[in-house]
């Protein structure tokens, strides 16, 4: 029996790029299914991430012409992060490849994804880009800073330009979904689980239809998510600065008290008060940092809500009622 391949793709008002994205994979599966040495049968698994256009009945139009067609639909809009969860996790493949609905991760490129996961040793291949250049000023600099202080901030390595365009196998998918946590950077994610990652360079294409959800403000944001989920650093930082100004505050303590003694004291009371300022102001950071290292490690535990709601399912269908 073939292998079977499911396709995620997660969907947030792309109801003007959907028929376009699915002329184009159908051709792709086709190809897959009559790969030579390693024929593959595939499922599409969309994922409605609550849109608030037509997007839902353009799914269900799909599926109700091709039942190799899933979808799951979102009570609301959760982010990128959810989608690539739920895919994950109600994808039925011995392979999973996750891909943007917008035709940036090119559909001709899954056969060749396919035959290097299959033929090489590696348990998931994974795309980076390699067109930095056609990027605006501000996002390539901002993302290429991103994933300088990640590393560094992180036990982490990703490779600059990551994407989520990522095939895996069942034993990858397994490990990402045994991750609990519900601040999901699934970059962080993907490269914490470990597994052996062929990465190749492919050329995002033009957006055909539709616009880009990332605002300025929505990249700076998860920027700082995804810092904050896997690493310490932020509030070991707070620790230091801590410190730093209670040295601080020391040195010129012992400095003043030196030169009263051989100079006397032209301005008294002036040097305790800004020295009683820094020491408390250094001993407020200090735990302030101390207490955050708790604090986070609680919040996150606790909260546990779930990451995503379902509102529909390509079984479960509500129309109205
Ligand atoms: N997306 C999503 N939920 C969101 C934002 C985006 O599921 O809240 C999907 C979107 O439909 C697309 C993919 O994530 O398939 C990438 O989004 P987009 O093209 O807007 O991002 P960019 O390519 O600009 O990074
Ligand atoms: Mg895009």
């Amino acid at each position: 029996m073939n292998k079977l391949l499911s396709i995620i793709v997660p969907c947030f008002n792309e109801e003007e790029v959907l028929p376009i994205f699915i002329e184009a994979i159908t051709k792709v599966r086709e190809e897959l299914k009559n790969l030579p040495d390693c024929p593959c049968d595939t499922e599409l698994l969309f994922i409605d991430d609550g849109s608030s256009d037509s997007t839902l009945e353009v799914l269900r139009s799909f599926n109700a012409a091709d039942s190799s067609v899933r979808y799951i639909s979102f009570s609301r809009n959760f982010g990128k992060e959810a989608a690539i969860l739920a895919g994950l996790k109600n994808a039925k493949g011995d392979y999973s490849v996750l891909m943007d609905a917008d035709l940036q991760h090119p559909p001709e490129l899954l056969p060749k994804m396919y035959k290097e996961l299959i033929t090489t040793r590696c348990d998931s291949v994974a795309m980076y880009r390699d067109d930095r250049k056609k990027e605006g000023f501000f996002r390539r600099h901002f993302s290429s800073l991103f994933f300088k202080i990640m590393n560094k901030m992180s036990k982490l390595n990703i490779v600059n330009g990551a994407t989520d365009f990522r095939m895996m196998k069942r034993i990858m998918v397994n490990a990402i979904l045994s991750m609990p946590e519900t601040n999901r950077f699934s970059k962080g994610i993907f490269n914490w689980v470990g597994f052996d990652t062929k990465w190749l360079p492919f050329e995002t294409g033009e957006r055909p239809a539709g616009e880009s959800k990332w605002s300025a403000g929505k990249l700076i944001s998860y920027s700082f998510d995804a810092i904050l989920s896997f690493s310490e650093t932020p509030l070991k930082i707070c620790s230091w600065m801590g410190i730093i100004f209670c040295f601080i505050s020391f040195m010129i303590g012992i400095f003043h008290f030196v030169k009263t003694l051989i100079f006397g004291d032209p301005v008294a009371g002036f040097p305790t008060l800004y020295l009683m300022l820094l020491l408390i102001g250094g001993l407020i950071l200090l735990f302030l940092g101390i207490t955050g290292q708790y604090l986070a490690r609680i919040y996150l535990e606790i909260k546990n809500r779930p990451v995503y709601i379902v509102k529909e399912t390509e079984t479960e269908t509500h129309k109205g009622d």
